[in-house]
């Protein structure tokens, strides 16, 4: 197709990790495309991650196609080294980002489909939707939820642990953000870690690396039809970072069951006990940020697509990447989203051919 301003053969939205693993590979392809990205720098979801963020994989198990993530004076890299490394990959490779530009809407159109940005709207034969998590984040019910005064917050909209000094702060979820937020906010404050089970601490031993071959070995013998009869950790589990071995010298990694209800200044317990609460935080995941398909009608009541692939059913011309298992084994991570971007481009490259 003409390549002309507003009309693409490919239109991704979104330019995290995921958004430039897909373009990575859409620049082998000769087809015309563009990234378009709603943060005003590089970095997607990790420009808002808390300052102390650390990855869970060492550096060479992070990185995106083509170009190794560069090593890191530390185990665990912080946040800043993998926004460094998601904007120098993105100067590497060229990738054709437009941004600050937000996507309000796809819906059908005279090329296929038409995204309708705060800039005007684009014509694309095919759009990847590649906008992650971080817009939608995940809070569990609880009554009397609307009756509390105290501070509530999530973890994605968690920066450091000074707001909270000398505060009692209820910290709820049992993976690793949970984890690691604890961990730092209990220097500080009166912590209470609320989780629905018993959290699964890795090893001290084991990193991610580990956790991405056992997890890679389970998925083998899942597209094998064989069972693997282990449960030694999977990607939820909490990895031993410095700050958390800390933590647990100081005695306060030990968590408690879910509160029954909140009161207007606190909580009260399982037994009737109550205690009172100053600041709350939900560490309790992020759903797919897919409100721009809605006109599309392809979002199904758990707020997923029903996907063959990464390509949507109820709109072929769609596909997603990124957002988790559902749309590619490890498709999260930034060394898994790889496989999904590759097979979702070769698929597009398959499906426009055969259009023209
Ligand atoms: C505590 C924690 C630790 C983690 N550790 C690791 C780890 O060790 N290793 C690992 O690989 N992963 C790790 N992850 C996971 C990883 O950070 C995320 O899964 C990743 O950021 C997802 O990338 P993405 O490109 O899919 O989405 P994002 O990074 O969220 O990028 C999506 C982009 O799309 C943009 N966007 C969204 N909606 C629109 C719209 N409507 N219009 C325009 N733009 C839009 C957003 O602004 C953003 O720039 C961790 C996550 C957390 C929370």
């Amino acid at each position: 197709m003409a390549a002309s301003d507003d009309i693409f053969d490919v239109v991704i939205v979104g330019g995290g990790q995921a958004g430039l693993a897909c373009g990575y590979f859409m620049r082998r392809t000769g087809l015309n495309y563009v990234i378009l990205d709603g943060e005003e720098a590089p970095g997607g979801a990790w420009r808002h991650g808390w300052d102390s963020l650390r990855l869970f994989s060492p550096a060479k198990w992070s990185s995106l196609p083509g170009w190794p993530m560069p090593p890191c004076d530390e185990q665990w890299p912080p946040r800043d080294h993998i926004i460094n490394y998601l904007a120098a990959y993105e100067q590497r490779y060229r990738l054709p980002l437009r941004r600050p530009v937000e996507v309000s809407a796809v819906t059908q159109g005279p090329h296929g489909l038409c995204v309708h940005t705060d800039r005007g709207d684009i014509h694309a034969r095919a759009v990847i939707s590649a906008t992650g998590t971080w817009r939608h984040p995940l809070m569990p019910a609880y009554p009397g939820r609307e009756t509390f005064t105290g501070h509530q917050l999530h973890s994605g909209d968690y920066h450091t642990a000074e707001p909270f000094r000398d505060q009692r702060v209820l910290i709820v979820g049992g993976g690793n953000s949970g984890a690691q937020v604890l961990a730092e906010v209990s220097t500080v404050a009166e912590t209470t870690w609320v989780t629905l089970e018993p959290p699964r601490f890795l090893p001290d031993d084991v990193d991610g690396r580990v956790l991405f071959e056992r997890a890679t070995e389970k998925w083998k013998a899942h597209q094998e039809g064989r069972r693997l009869d282990t449960d030694d950790g999977d990607l939820g589990d909490i990895v031993m970072v410095p700050p958390l071995k800390e933590a647990r010298e100081r005695g306060v990694l030990d968590s408690v069951r879910p509160f029954a209800r909140f009161t207007t200044n606190g909580v009260v317990w399982q037994n009737g006990e109550e205690s009172a609460v100053d600041t709350v935080i939900w560490c309790t995941g992020f759903g797919p940020a897919l409100d721009h398909l809605v006109p599309l009608d392809v979002l199904e009541d758990d707020g997923r697509v029903v996907l063959k692939g990464t390509r949507a059913k109820k709109a072929p011309r769609l596909w997603l990447v990124g957002y988790g298992e559902w749309t590619g084994f490890a498709s999260a991570t930034l060394i898994g989203v790889m496989r999904s971007a590759r097979a979702t481009v070769n698929d597009i490259v398959q499906t426009l051919d055969e259009r023209s």
